[in-house]
């Protein structure tokens, strides 16, 4: 049995992972300040003896008074409505400080520790589909930087920790993500979606809708998480982890509707700025180093999110 540490535990991949990794017979220890995730996610674990939550600001010194083994940290609003705006400074706080914190806690504790860093470290990618090696086109000045620069910089404190301090890192960068334990109002595509169609609201595409993302079901996405902690110690990653099957965003309207099967309007709102044109991981890496690439399809992972959203609303 491993005691593992997730910061962001609370949050929709760090729930995901957190049942995961107690169900494989691990003890969870679950990090979070409840900003965007919520103690409804964890219901069917807090009673177990095997998984405890600190409700705890990564912004801050952590520090915990046992054994650990592994850190996975997740701390940091994922969905653009929820880093932006106000929220900017404080999302780049979390990215850093929040990186650092936990860095020094694998440090004291010899533990491992993986970043979940993300696609948008790419910007408006000028590299299509994106390889690890890619550095990427991204504005820092931007409304989105704060997060972006935010996931870069931790990267660079990641691998000086790893160079310079000899703490055993492992880095992924996720794609697009979707699944059971988002919020309904997290602000994300497939939840606005689905939750829209679901209330019969309309549904809000950002733009001309021909900008593409490549999307990822929840489960393979963890199963990748765990396989990257535990894959051998040489190997630090960064890896692409995502669904490399593209979509346009109004397909995927198109696709939703077409599930829901009622008469939702689709309706055309103005672009964010700085939203990427389009995205699709190169998963060359994932394959070989991991053994892993996705299992679910877009409809099958669809299904699954829809039935999920229609138990809560
Ligand atoms: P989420 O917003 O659902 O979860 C983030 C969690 O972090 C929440 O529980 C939130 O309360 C917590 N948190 C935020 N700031 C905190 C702070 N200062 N101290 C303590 N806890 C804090 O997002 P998610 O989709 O689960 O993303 C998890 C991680 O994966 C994030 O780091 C995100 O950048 C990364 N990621 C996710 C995706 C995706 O598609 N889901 C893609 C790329 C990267
Ligand atoms: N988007 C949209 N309608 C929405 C929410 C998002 O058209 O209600 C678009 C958004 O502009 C972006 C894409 O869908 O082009 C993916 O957005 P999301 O916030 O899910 O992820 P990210 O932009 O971070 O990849």
């Amino acid at each position: 049995m491993k005691t593992i540490l997730v910061t962001g535990g609370t949050g929709f991949l760090g729930s995901n992972l957190c049942s995961r990794l107690v169900n494989d017979g691990n003890k969870v220890i679950c990090v979070d300040n409840n900003y965007t995730g919520c103690m409804d996610n964890v219901k069917s674990l807090i009673n177990n003896p095997n998984f405890s939550f600190i409700k705890h600001d990564v912004c801050d010194e952590l520090d915990i008074n046992e054994p650990i083994d592994q850190i996975y940290n997740l701390a940091c609003p994922a969905s653009p409505p929820c880093y932006q705006g106000k929220a900017s400074i404080k999302t780049t706080k979390t990215c850093v400080l929040g990186a650092v914190n936990a860095l020094e806690l694998a440090k004291r504790k010899n533990a491992v520790i993986l970043q979940t860093s993300t696609s948008e470290i790419y910007g408006e990618p000028l590299v299509h589909p994106q390889t690890e090696d890619y550095r990427g086109n991204v504005n820092p000045i931007g409304i989105r930087s704060c997060y972006d620069e935010g996931k870069r910089c931790a990267e660079s404190l990641f691998f000086n920790y790893h160079r310079y301090e000899g703490v055993d890192i492992k880095l992924v960068r996720i794609f697009n993500t979707y699944g059971p334990h988002m919020q309904t109002n997290d602000g994300r595509v497939i939840s606005n979606f689905i939750c829209q169609a679901l209330s019969g609201r309309n549904i809000t595409i950002y733009g001309d809708g021909y900008q593409t993302r490549s999307f990822c079901y929840v489960d393979d996405l963890i199963e990748a998480l765990i396989r990257m902690m535990n894959s051998e110690k040489s190997f630090t990653g960064p890896i692409n982890l995502g669904n490399p099957s593209e979509i346009t965003i109004k397909e995927l309207a198109q696709t939703i509707v077409d599930k829901i099967g009622n008469e939702a309007k689709v309706i055309y709102k103005s672009l964010p700025s700085d939203d990427p044109t389009r995205r699709k991981p190169d998963i060359t890496l994932a394959k070989e180093k991991l053994g892993w690439e996705p299992k679910t399809s877009l409809s099958e992972g669809l299904d699954k999110t829809i039935e999920y959203f229609r138990s809560l609303l």
